[in-house]
């Protein structure tokens, strides 16, 4: 390897520079990242991506416990429970996120330049260097929002001014801070590029001064993404150097280590360029053979790429003038000084882009695939509560349709018998009306009889006879009830309560178990019995008798027996001069006989004198002797008439004509007894047959209650199960963010 191999190498990265400025930057991670802008830039874009992604994974958790929290016991899943731990994780890895930054780590020998290369790279002298000067401490610049700079140490939270740090880093210091503590120097991030892209420096005691490397890799390396190793390219790699990346790589997969040959200016001073050249190659080589075949962190390819040959001090002037604008003071820059300037910002640039893929898989990598677990642990648990609230939505689903179609058997069934009892009812009444007036009639005809068997001591006197009348009205009443009762009240109780038992059956039939046993309960407890409410004394107090004697054979009684009574009242008050008419039913010879003595009363009533000519007139024809015959004998038939007119007798006629007047009375409300006690009929069996669906329309109202909740725990479910169907496809969505964020900013592992 030759000299010229370099100087093509330098003039192609000065050309690169010249072209792409240092805002260009190789692909990253999966090779689509060529871009307008600084490599750094894809931390700060993955870190937003994957803040982004985690706020809506922690906002989802919420959203998920919140939601598994409020789930009834029988949709719950057993895995729900890893649940309550996520919120917390996701906290933690948003906490950690916000924190992480890239972190590059500085080592050499004391005095190689090290604060010397943080200060060009920072374009400010914040790191404090110089010869001879040493420090035991860890230094580590990092950016801040504020716009002065200060210190902090492990030991306080206390500020401290920038200037301090010479005497607080200084091995020299009265002031003993721990050994291989940390010194944080916070510098305004609008001052730096680096740090505004949230690249840390961390500069390390002289690996020649701290021989104890792995309380260093332990206390401040493990989260580094980069190594910088500046080394004097006066003199060799030193073992501790190696033997510190050994121990580095033997804990940290493949660290990213850059070699920087500091103080390179220092070779223009050499008489022999080749012998430079040779130098250099040397340096390649051993160098190579370090990271490649040593480490084999990279290949010897690779291996290349890390190793730059550089003047930090150079660099630092060279920029500090050119940012105060001032020309740089001569001799302060050597010979050739814009080759290594050139090459301290390909070191630069091959650092931006290896340092920010690098931290975004080292800080990113596991947080995205913890991110990936979460949400598909969540996933499986709210597709799980999705398929369980519908599996039991469905079975509810099924209960609701068995109790409707048992409603609608219910309501067709019932309506079906109501119909039937109605016609069986109807039928009953119209059975029982036409038993009662039959027996009703069968009592009146045998009325005669009925009043025969009273036999209270009868007697004219009015005030006995009212005593009398009374009694017989309850006797009759009284015994005609009980005779229609015999007659027809048993079999129609029967019949009512055969009736009643039939219909509770029938719709016992239709009713769930539970409810079946009330219905004994509504059947009357008493027997049914039927009142027939004859009530003799109003209906006849308009009775009043006539048991007056009557000759048999007197004018009045004659006229009374072919005209009745009022006929003969008609005469006998001259009311009516007119032949009365015919009385249907009456013979002819009766008529005539009718109209002679009609004629004959009515004369004989005008005067007397005239009956004394009549008398007379037939004394004259048939002569006297006959007439006191006929005279005699109608004197003793009137005798013996009025003899036997005893109160017997009275009694007898009394009775015939209640019985005759109580028989007319009765007749009259044959149908009204009979339509009553159909009706009572009537009112029982509606009245048992209405309770008794009383019984079914609670059962009903059962069912539809039934259903009725049925349909809100159904649609509860539904809510629940499209909640959690949501919830598991907002799982995916992530789970999808998630490995869109790992395709682009974390792409194939490199080998
Ligand atoms: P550190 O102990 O590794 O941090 O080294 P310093 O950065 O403090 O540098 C030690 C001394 O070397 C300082 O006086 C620097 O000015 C000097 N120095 C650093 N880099 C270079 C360089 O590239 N060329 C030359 N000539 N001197 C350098």
């Amino acid at each position: 390897m030759s000299g010229k191999l370099d100087k093509s190498s330098f003039s192609m990265d000065v050309s690169q520079k010249g072209q792409g400025d240092r805002e260009d930057y190789r692909s990253l991670g999966n090779g689509k990242h060529a871009r307008s802008q600084s490599p750094l830039k894809f931390f700060a874009e993955a870190k937003k991506s994957i803040n982004d992604v985690f706020k809506d994974i922690a906002e989802y958790v919420t959203e998920s416990q919140n939601y598994l929290s409020a789930l009834p016991e029988n949709c719950k899943c057993e895995n729900a429970k890893s649940v309550e731990e996520f919120g917390n994780m996701i906290q933690g890895i948003i906490e950690v996120l916000t924190r992480d930054h890239m972190k590059v780590v500085f080592f050499g020998r004391t005095s190689n330049g090290k604060s010397t290369t943080i200060n060009a790279m920072l374009r400010n002298k914040i790191m404090p260097s110089g010869i001879g000067h040493t420090t035991h401490c860890f230094i580590q610049v990092e950016g801040c929002e504020s716009s002065e700079g200060f210190l902090l140490t492990e030991d306080s939270d206390q500020q401290k001014s920038i200037s301090d740090i010479k005497q607080l880093a200084s091995a020299l210091s009265k002031v003993k801070l721990k050994e291989n503590s940390l010194i944080r120097i916070l510098w305004p991030k609008q001052k730096c590029k680096f740090l505004r892209e949230d690249v840390v420096f961390l500069d390390s005691p002289g690996i020649d001064v701290t021989p104890d490397l792995d309380d260093w890799i332990d206390k401040h390396c493990l989260d580094a993404d980069v190594f910088v190793l500046v080394a004097n390219a006066e003199s060799t790699l030193m073992q501790t150097e190696k033997n510190f990346f050994h121990k580095v790589s033997s804990r940290l997969s493949k660290p990213n280590i850059f070699i920087l040959q500091n103080r390179w200016d220092i070779s223009v001073g050499e008489d022999d360029p080749e012998e430079v050249e040779q130098v250099k190659e040397q340096h390649y080589q051993r160098n190579v053979e370090f990271l490649a075949d040593q480490l084999k962190v990279v290949d010897r390819q690779e291996a290349k790429n890390r190793i730059f040959f550089v003047s930090a001090k150079e660099t630092l002037i060279s920029r500090l003038h050119e940012d105060n604008k001032t020309p740089t003071p001569h001799g302060s820059l050597q010979r050739n000084y814009q080759e290594r300037a050139f090459a301290f910002a390909n070191f630069e640039q091959a650092f931006e882009v290896c340092i920010s893929k690098s931290a975004v898989r080292t800080k990113f990598e596991q947080h995205s695939q913890r991110g990936r677990n979460i949400t598909s642990s969540l996933r499986s648990v709210m597709d799980e509560t999705h398929k369980k609230s519908q599996q039991q939505g469905d079975k509810l689903q099924e209960v609701k349709s068995e109790k409707e179609s048992e409603l609608d058997f219910l309501e067709k069934q019932t309506l079906v018998l109501t119909t039937e009892m109605k016609d069986k009812i109807k039928a009953m009444v119209e059975e029982v009306e036409r038993k009662v007036s039959y027996a009703m009639n069968m009592e009146i005809n045998r009325l005669a009889v009925l009043v025969e068997d009273f036999d209270r001591p009868f007697h004219p006197d009015e005030m006995v006879l009212r005593v009398y009348k009374k009694e017989l009205h309850a006797f009759v009443e009284d015994t005609i009830g009980k005779n229609l009762q015999s007659r027809c009240s048993y079999e129609m109780q029967s019949t009512v309560e055969k009736t009643q038992r039939q219909m509770a059956d029938r719709l016992s039939a239709l009713l769930p178990d539970e409810t079946k046993q009330h219905l004994d309960s509504v059947l009357p407890k008493n027997q049914f019995e039927i009142a027939y409410r004859l009530d003799c004394r109003n209906l006849c107090a308009d009775f009043q008798e006539d048991i007056q004697f009557r000759f048999s054979f007197g004018i009045t009684a004659l006229m009374e027996r072919f005209l009745g009574r009022k006929g003969v009242k008609t005469v006998l008050t001259g009311k009516g001069n007119t032949i009365p008419r015919p009385i249907p039913g009456q013979s002819q010879d009766n008529q005539i006989l009718v109209g002679v003595i009609t004629t004959f009363a009515s004369v004989s009533s005008r005067t007397t004198m005239g009956a004394v000519i009549i008398g007379g007139m037939v004394a004259k024809v048939t002569g006297w002797r006959i007439i006191a015959v006929v005279g005699a004998l109608y004197g003793l038939m009137y005798l013996y008439e009025r003899m036997t007119w005893t109160n017997k007798a009275k009694e007898r006629s009394f009775k015939r004509q209640y019985v005759d007047y109580v028989a007319s009375k009765l007749k009259l409300i044959v149908d009204l007894t009979s339509a009553n006690c159909s009706h009572q009929v009537q009112q029982e069996l509606s009245g048992t047959f209405a309770r008794l669906c009383n019984q079914v329309d609670i059962s009903k109202q059962g069912l539809e209650d039934e259903i009725r909740s049925l349909d809100n725990e159904i649609s509860r479910l539904q809510d629940i199960s499209s909640k959690g169907k949501t919830l598991r496809n907002k799982a995916d969505f992530l789970d999808k963010t998630l490995d869109g964020f790992i395709k682009k900013f974390l792409g194939p592992k490199d080998s």
